[in-house]
């Protein structure tokens, strides 16, 4: 099946601003990478819009939504759920205009995850206790000490182009859920499902100020001006180590709270005692899903010495069988994002050449005879022969593409994988319990999958160590970075 009439060709994208569908004076093209073609007009945010929608945001803290209980609240965010639930075929479609993902990635992954935010956190911030302690006095007479979650208040989220939905609605749905209003900024690369979003909270009966969206570009645009406004109460980021960098200085003026989801270097530590089929593919998965842009992919793989052969070779072949092209085709991977990161990509293919790589597999652009030569496909790579200090394994390129280096004792596999600028996740492959728990306890990282990759549990801790982030996201600590918790000590 081949799909080109997206169903979001000559449509206007607009903002969302106080329960209203909002165009802008100017707009800028949103490009479909599978073909170059011009998918849809965005309507872009200018800063009095942003100001406007941070406003309406604070007036919607004491409206409706302020007043609604904790009950109330979780059903109507269940409603959203429902609301993609019921449009998953416009936004798998959407997603797929936006990023060339893989139909089966975008319904399996990305559109179900989005809804099942909504659900979770909902569920969780039903459930949520506060901590209470009996304090007893010198006195003889005691206290008690009880703690209540408010809102934050409004919260500013950036989110990336990688996997759009589900990790927008990531933010969306607990800061919801503990009783914020929103201001979101989607990439300028995927404005779609974000839009289908505000449609879907506009139809939920969501009031007007609780979720806005402003479409626009980062540095000196829309979503500078939102994380400068200084009525905002956060600021909730995932993206590039150097944004958050760069979100952090503007932060920084009005001391606002910050989480920050980060870029990442991930390595796989592949024993010899492993279930090979299962580490091939298991690493299979974790280096070219998605293309290879997902913050968790694997771009370093550390194999015992006695397989390093065996693995790169079947690997390669693996990766040589995945089929590339129309994400409406079936294809195993689309492009890259843009033809903008397709450069940034073939740059680092070129410099692992330079820096003495041997390319076991790609390392260039697939033909195609056809209208996808327009597009920003990539050849899946494989290389290896690189120094621990090449920038090809120093640095996180976010493409289809990984190294691989053999080891010879679990010393040094543990010393290669944390010595990185990044800590986001690591993959081991081991038969061997102990060595899987011993070498789990000691990775730098924030998540640590043993003989998995990218398995979630929505209530355990995610983020990144180092440059991968700062704090963690996902069950407690999301409910606890959306609300501050005030202290009531009542002497009895
Ligand atoms: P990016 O940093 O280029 O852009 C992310 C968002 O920030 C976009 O909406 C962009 O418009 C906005 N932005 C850019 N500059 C800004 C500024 N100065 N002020 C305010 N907003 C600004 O990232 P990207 O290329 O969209 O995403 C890929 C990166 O995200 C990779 O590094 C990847 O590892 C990382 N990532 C991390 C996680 C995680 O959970 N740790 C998840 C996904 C992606």
């Amino acid at each position: 099946m081949t799909n080109t009439a997206y169903p979001f060709a000559q449509r206007d994208i607009l903002n969302y601003v106080d329960g209203a569908f909002v165009a802008g004076d100017v707009h800028f093209d949103n490009v479909n990478p599978v073909t170059g073609a011009v998918a849809a007009r965005v309507s872009q945010a200018d800063q009095a819009l942003v100001d406007r929608a941070v406003a309406a945001g604070r007036r919607a803290l004491k409206g409706p939504w302020g007043k609604m209980s904790q009950a109330e609240r979780c059903k109507l965010l269940v409603r959203v759920a429902e609301g993609i639930e019921a449009r998953f075929d416009d936004f798998a479609a959407a997603e797929i205009a936006d990023t060339g993902k893989s139909l089966h990635q975008a319904r399996t992954i990305d559109i179900p995850r989005g809804a099942a935010n909504f659900r979770a956190f909902a569920a969780m911030a039903e459930a949520r206790a506060m901590p209470s302690f009996r304090t007893d006095l010198p006195d003889g007479r005691s206290a008690i000490n009880y703690a209540v979650a408010r809102p934050l208040g409004v919260v500013a989220i950036i989110s990336p182009w990688n996997l759009p939905l589900l990790l927008m609605t990531w933010k969306v749905a607990p800061a919801l859920a503990c009783g914020n209003v929103v201001v979101v900024k989607p990439s300028e690369e995927t404005p779609s499902t974000a839009t289908l979003l505000a449609e879907v909270m506009d139809a939920a009966g969501v009031p007007p100020g609780v979720f806005n969206l402003v479409h626009g570009f980062g540095a000196a645009s829309t979503g500078e001006w939102l994380t400068a406004n200084p009525d905002i109460d956060a600021i909730t980021f995932t993206g590039e180590s150097a944004t958050g960098g760069a979100i952090m200085r503007v932060a920084a003026a009005g001391v606002k709270p910050v989480s920050f989801e980060l870029g990442g270097k991930n390595a796989a530590l592949v024993f010899a005692d492993c279930d090979f089929d299962e580490a091939i593919a298991g690493t299979v998965r974790s280096v070219f899903s998605n293309c290879g842009q997902v913050c968790l992919c694997t771009e370093r793989i550390y194999v015992e010495r006695p397989i390093f052969e065996r693995f790169v070779k079947a690997l390669a072949e693996r990766a040589e069988a995945l089929t590339i092209g129309d994400p409406w085709s079936g294809a195993d991977m689309g492009p890259l994002i843009s033809r903008g990161h397709r450069d940034k990509v073939l740059g680092y293919y070129d410099l692992a050449r330079e820096e003495g790589a041997t390319v076991v597999t790609g390392g260039g652009v697939p033909s195609f005879d056809s209208a996808l030569d327009q597009g920003a496909f990539v050849q899946p790579t494989i290389l290896t022969g690189l120094g621990h200090d090449a920038r090809c394994v120093r640095e996180e390129i976010f493409g289809p593409v990984c190294h691989i280096a053999p080891f010879d004792t679990e010393a040094e596999a543990i010393e290669l994988a944390n010595d990185s600028d990044y800590g986001l996740a690591a993959a081991i492959w081991t038969r061997d319990v102990g060595r899987a728990h011993r070498v789990a306890g000691q990775m730098e990282t924030g998540i640590v999958w043993v003989n998995e990759w990218f398995l979630r549990d929505l209530r355990t801790p995610f983020g990144g160590m180092k440059l991968s982030g700062i704090g963690r996201e996902g069950g407690e600590a999301s409910l606890s970075f959306y609300s501050e918790p005030t202290n009531i000590c009542v002497k009895l």
